[in-house]
């Protein structure tokens, strides 16, 4: 420990950098909500490795758990002094366009509520219904038990507000698209993957144990070229999120729906943004770009513009029914709370009968963008809600956020591996709950810490 600080501080007790110490800080604050629980609920924000190495009265056993893991802590220090070291703050209330971080009233950036519809009364009041009748847990997965009426009405509804003839619902958006990629291919097949996927799909191909190959973001003519290349394949997969969760660039969705039919790929595109957001309907990118009949795998979440939690699949009813039957994070998962399903088909109806929270959203995101590039900015190729400030090193990013957090703005700061090295950023999430004010706040903070 001593080594630890003498690293960071030198050895004349200076700072060796402001940008190690703030590391550092949040190191400390992490392990600071390691400590034995106050009463204020922190404990539940602890992360059980840092507990186990910073509880003194250890029993024996305790001492053999700490010295196995001992590595852990030379690892979170290696981390803080990188810049990189995560740790979680405690949000008081609901999600809205303000709330409260670490007990400060801040304007809220940093949720995926893109509609505003987390802390909806109506979503809450469907919950509240399901919950008399049904209880809190579903008890099992859903091949055996765990599939209730409240499931099996959201996917009627999914199926029917997303145009499909079927719809899948899972725990997560996760679980979504590392089922199913996993279900459509395997040994023997090849996946194409955009570099800027999200994780899930990343672990998705990964679980398949077919090959993978990542082509350049958005880059067209590459994946071509390693289409071209692809023969032996079995069967072929094309994966890609429609709207990426940090650049918030949108994907070129009519370039791959020709290159999947050209080259007789599947596609399979993950709307998780997008859901809600874009289209006519509020079904996405693909309807954006009229591409319905084109895209054969879709997944999307509820836990974004649904305002709730979990996953889906929409596609036809021979997907599905073979998702059922060989996803495994499906099969082996203990099915979504009744009272989330009953509040995410509420969300649904939402979605369908105020299409003015989508396009407001929209219109709003479009002159924060030009307001930012205007004050030079760097907004990468933003196009969405999704609006990163691109600032480059983790260390900058992490002032930056802070000096906005003082200022009672939260936008928080993106660092690898989310983002590529050297593209740390803030990330502005704009919401349908946002007024013009909050957003001339998030630009007075900017400019006075810029
Ligand atoms: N896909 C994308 C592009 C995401 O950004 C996320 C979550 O952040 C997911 C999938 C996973 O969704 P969920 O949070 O519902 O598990």
């Amino acid at each position: 420990m001593r080594a630890f600080w003498a690293h960071v501080f030198g050895p004349s007790g200076g700072p060796r950098s402001v940008v190690a110490a703030l590391g550092v800080v949040e190191w400390w604050a992490t392990l600071r909500r390691g400590r034995p629980s106050s009463g204020n609920g922190h404990d539940t924000a602890r992360p059980a490795s840092i507990t186990v190495s910073l509880r003194p009265k250890a029993t024996l056993g305790m001492f053999a758990v700490c010295s196995v893991l001992h590595w852990i802590d030379k690892e979170l220090q290696r981390l803080a002094l990188q810049g990189l070291l995560r740790s979680r703050r405690i949000r008081t209330g609901p999600q809205g366009a303000c709330c409260k971080i670490e007990g400060k009233r801040v304007i809220n950036f940093g949720s995926n509520d893109y509609l505003g519809l987390a802390g909806d009364h109506r979503l809450a009041a469907a919950a509240r219904a399901a919950l008399r009748r049904e209880g809190t847990g579903s008890g099992a997965s859903p091949l055996v038990s765990g599939y209730s009426r409240y499931h099996r009405l959201l996917e009627r509804k999914l199926a029917a507000f997303e145009a499909t003839e079927a719809a899948l619902v899972c725990v997560s958006g996760y679980a979504a698209n590392v089922g199913t990629v996993a279900a459509l291919v395997g040994p023997g097949d090849l996946v194409l993957s955009d570099a800027h996927n999200h994780a899930s799909l990343l672990d998705g191909c990964r679980l398949s144990r077919a090959d993978v190959r990542v082509y350049p973001h958005c880059d067209m003519a590459a994946l071509e070229r390693l289409l071209q290349r692809a023969v032996g394949y079995r069967r072929r997969l094309i994966v890609t999120d429609t709207l990426f969760s940090m650049d918030g660039d949108l994907a070129p969705l009519p370039e791959l729906a020709d290159l999947a039919e050209r080259y007789q790929a599947m596609l399979l595109v993950d709307e998780a943004h997008a859901t809600g957001v874009f289209g006519q309907h509020g079904r996405g990118l693909v309807e954006f770009f009229g591409l319905e009949d084109r895209v054969p795998v879709r997944v999307g979440t509820l836990s974004k513009a649904l305002g709730c939690a979990g996953g889906f699949v929409v596609g036809s009813q021979v997907l599905v029914d073979w998702l059922v039957n060989r996803a495994r994070t499906y099969i082996f998962s203990t099915a979504m709370p009744p009272p989330i399903a009953a509040a995410a088909a509420a969300a649904i109806s939402i979605v369908r009968s105020e299409p003015h929270r989508r396009r407001q959203l929209l219109q709003r995101a479009e002159l924060l963008r030009e307001q930012l590039r205007r004050m030079g900015w760097d907004i990468g190729r933003s196009a969405s809600q999704i609006i990163p400030l691109v600032v480059g090193t983790p260390q900058r990013a992490t002032v930056l956020a802070a000096q906005l957090f003082l200022r009672g703005v939260f936008v928080p700061a993106i660092r690898p591996p989310a983002v590529p090295e050297g593209q740390s950023c803030l990330r502005i999430s704009l919401t349908a709950a946002h007024s013009d004010d909050h957003i001339a706040q998030l630009i007075d903070a900017l400019a006075a810490a810029g």
